[in-house]
């Protein structure tokens, strides 16, 4: 048994709030969704690109609407009481003015893109924050963007009317259409007399004066043509607003006006580079340091080959400087080096010219043992673990492991 077709009171005046209306049906559907079905409502459902009304039957919350076959079911947070007949309908209106806005917003955006460069829109998304158009529109510039921005605006201030018509479609050819629909008996046309002759289902306002200010707020290449990020009305203040805020804070936050905020901020990037250039001088001064010592040490005991150390905190690319440097200077030594932390340990082995043994060989015996990776040549090898093992007891295995593998040479 299907159920009659809802009266569509948005239709009739964008501007009603509130209705009241007969409870045709109320069903469960699988998820265990509370869906009302009434003979008339001011209840817009999602559809045409704009987003459902939000508001209350009865006082409980609606929180879904949407129309199938002519009926406009809406989503109740909980259901009525038993056998409820005559309810009243409220709409959410700051959210309904809002897509009235953007919605609005879009037709005059659209039409402004249609006058300046033959643009056709193709795409339209009303977002909770910012809307998109997308348009066949292979290149799309600053200029172009400014451009459009001020024609858009023009054509709200001018205050036009804003008509909303049902027509049949041989009434079609009296409209200057882009394009026209086919296959409905019955198509809404949307239209600002002289610019824009649209069909579309949505809610618009009468007059383009209270579309409020429109922002484009960015675009980018999309599919061969260009998406155009904006925002319409109340949602532009807001905008504005929190970009002041920010601003603001980042004033207070670099201590310069408004007005100097980039300089300032070119200053602390210049600053920045300039103390981690110092940074790196510095810590490279400190792994020579490391590296002398070392090589001290190798100078003072001439019978002895091998030579290790921890350098806790410091990383692969540190133990491996320090250890080519060591080795430069002691082609008879082999220096073998353990950093990194707790979590993770670093292993860095090097040998002189003058030596034979391998050093990834002698890596690999010792990643193996504690479970880690890495690679290298004879000459110079490295690799990390995150292993139970301490630093203090990798560099013990090393230590053990060279003096057997010394022997056996
Ligand atoms: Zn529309």
């Amino acid at each position: 048994m299907s159920i009659q077709a809802t009266n569509k009171l948005y239709y009739h005046n964008t501007y009603w709030r509130e209705c009241n209306a007969t409870v045709l049906e109320m069903k469960y559907n699988q998820q265990g969704e509370i869906w009302v079905a009434l003979d008339q409502t001011v209840m817009y459902p999602t559809g045409g690109g704009q987003p459902h009304d939000s508001g209350h039957i009865n006082h409980i919350e609606v929180i879904d609407v949407e129309e199938e076959d002519g009926v406009i079911w809406h989503r109740l947070a909980e259901s009525l009481p038993e056998g409820t007949k005559h309810v009243t309908v409220e709409i959410d209106w700051e959210r309904r003015f809002d897509h009235m806005q953007q919605h609005a917003g879009q037709h005059i955006l659209s039409a402004a893109f249609e006058e300046l460069y033959q643009a056709e829109t193709i795409g339209f998304h009303l977002g909770k924050e910012t809307c998109t158009i997308d348009l066949v529109l292979p290149e799309f510039t600053d200029e172009m963007a400014r451009k459009t921005e001020y024609f858009t605006n023009e054509l709200i201030l001018e205050n036009r009317e804003i008509n909303a018509r049902f027509v049949t479609e041989e009434d079609l050819d009296k409209y200057p259409l882009r394009k026209k629909p086919s296959g409905y008996e019955q198509i809404r046309l949307v239209i600002i007399p002289e610019l824009d002759y649209n069909p579309c289902g949505g809610t618009h306002p009468q007059r383009t004066g209270e579309v409020g200010p429109l922002l484009l707020i960015g675009y980018e290449k999309y599919k061969g043509g260009t998406r155009v990020h904006f925002a319409v009305g109340k949602r532009v203040i807001r905008l504005l607003n929190e970009k002041h805020a920010l601003l603001k804070s980042l004033s207070k936050m670099t201590s310069a006006p408004e007005e100097k905020l980039q300089d300032s901020i070119q200053k602390l990037q210049d600053d920045r580079k300039r103390l981690e250039q110092e940074v790196t001088e510095k810590n490279n001064q400190i792994l020579e340091i490391f590296a002398n010592q070392m090589i001290e040490e190798v100078n003072a005991h001439p019978q002895q080959v091998a030579f290790s150390r921890i350098f806790e905190g410091r990383s692969i690319a540190e133990l491996q400087k320090i250890a080519r440097l060591v080795i430069e200077k002691c082609p008879q030594a082999i220096c073998t080096l353990v950093g990194g932390d707790h979590d993770k340990q670093q292993i860095v082995c090097a040998r002189g010219e003058q030596v034979s043994l391998e050093m990834n060989k002698l890596l690999a015996v010792i990643l193996q043992r504690i479970g880690g990776k890495g690679g290298g040549s004879a000459q110079l090898a490295q690799g990390g673990a995150s292993s139970e093992h301490s630093l203090a007891q990798i560099n013990d295995m090393i230590v053990v492991e060279l003096q057997t593998l010394l022997k056996e040479d």
